[in-house]
């Protein structure tokens, strides 16, 4: 029998803390112990004696055994907060991660139309398109997934929010109509094949079609910037996340292929991990006035 101290908010969140191994083993047992009582984390420190009964106290003794087993959190909860949305998570999908709010932030700063059209390629669990509907609900937003539980999933999340985004199962472009969009964003796999972070955390429990790109994690990003240029609108934009280390390599896709205005951004660790570009059909770049071209080179 538990002693009846043990059973203190303060107690279990204090030994959980000590057992789990990660970034943030006392925020990891704030939130699982408020998913078992439906206490806020702040309660737990306003009231720190406050006690558990037995059962709330096995259920989160269970949940705290499998996330010293490594499992996610977000895996644990079925849930993860980006962009303040509460988003349904499942193991179908990437977590969606507090950097790629970065890439929110990006593609809210840029000009575009009231109206704009909106591709996020690869949208998981639906993060970065719900977050844009939440910010331009008059965006016209489309989300693709090749993956058919991702689709349901980011469904799932639009609908539960109330947002309205269109989700279509393509791998990448192949299967959309016809379309122009002002603007494409993407989160893609990009780790590399062989990289030892796929042994550690969270990613251990995330499915690789998320996560991994061939041998030097740019397989998908090479596809995506050598065909978005099909789906651009006119001066639209193609903005991507990537590895911290692949910032010049993916500049230098983009320049290649011919994207003008190509820039990197960091993330909220001070690391390259975004880069866009913006596309000028053939037609816009060499027809215009002679000394026109002069602004486009970089
Ligand atoms: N940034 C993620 C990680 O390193 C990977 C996300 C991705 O591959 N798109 O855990």
């Amino acid at each position: 029998m538990t002693s009846k101290t043990s059973l203190t908010c303060e107690a279990l969140l204090k030994k959980a803390s000590t057992r789990i191994d990660s970034d943030s083993p006392r925020l990891d047992a704030e939130l699982l112990l408020s998913h078992i009582t439906g206490l806020s984390r702040i309660s737990f420190r306003a009231w720190p004696e406050r006690e558990i009964t037995g059962a709330h106290a096995e259920a989160f003794e269970r949940l705290v055994q499998d996330r010293v087993a490594g499992r996610p959190v977000a895996h644990l909860l079925g849930q993860q907060e980006f962009w303040s949305l509460p988003l349904k998570v499942t193991a179908s999908t990437l977590i969606p991660r507090p950097d790629t709010e970065c890439l929110v932030e990006v593609a809210l700063d840029l000009p575009l139309a009231q109206q704009a059209q909106v591709l996020d390629l690869g949208t998981g669990t639906g993060a970065i398109a719900l977050a844009l509907a939440s910010e331009h609900p008059e965006w016209q937003i489309t989300g693709c997934d090749a993956v058919a539980e991702a689709v349901a999933l980011a469904r799932d999340n639009a609908d539960a929010l109330g947002l309205t985004v269109s989700v279509v199962q393509s791998s990448w472009f192949s299967e959309l109509k016809l379309g122009r969009f002002d603007l494409i964003v993407s989160n893609p796999p990009y780790i590399p094949d062989n990289d030892h972070h796929l042994m550690e955390g969270d990613v251990r429990f995330e499915p690789a079609s998320a996560l991994v790109s061939g041998r030097d994690g740019l397989d998908d990003l090479r596809l995506i910037v050598d065909q978005a240029p099909d789906w651009l609108a006119e001066s639209g934009w193609l903005l991507v996340e990537h590895g911290f280390d692949q910032a010049e390599a993916v500049a230098g896709l983009f320049r290649a292929r011919g994207f003008k205005d190509v820039e990197t951004r960091k993330d909220y660790g001070n690391r390259d991990r975004m880069t866009l570009g913006r596309w000028f059909s053939g037609a816009a770049v060499i027809a215009p006035a002679p000394n026109r071209g002069d602004a486009d080179a970089q």
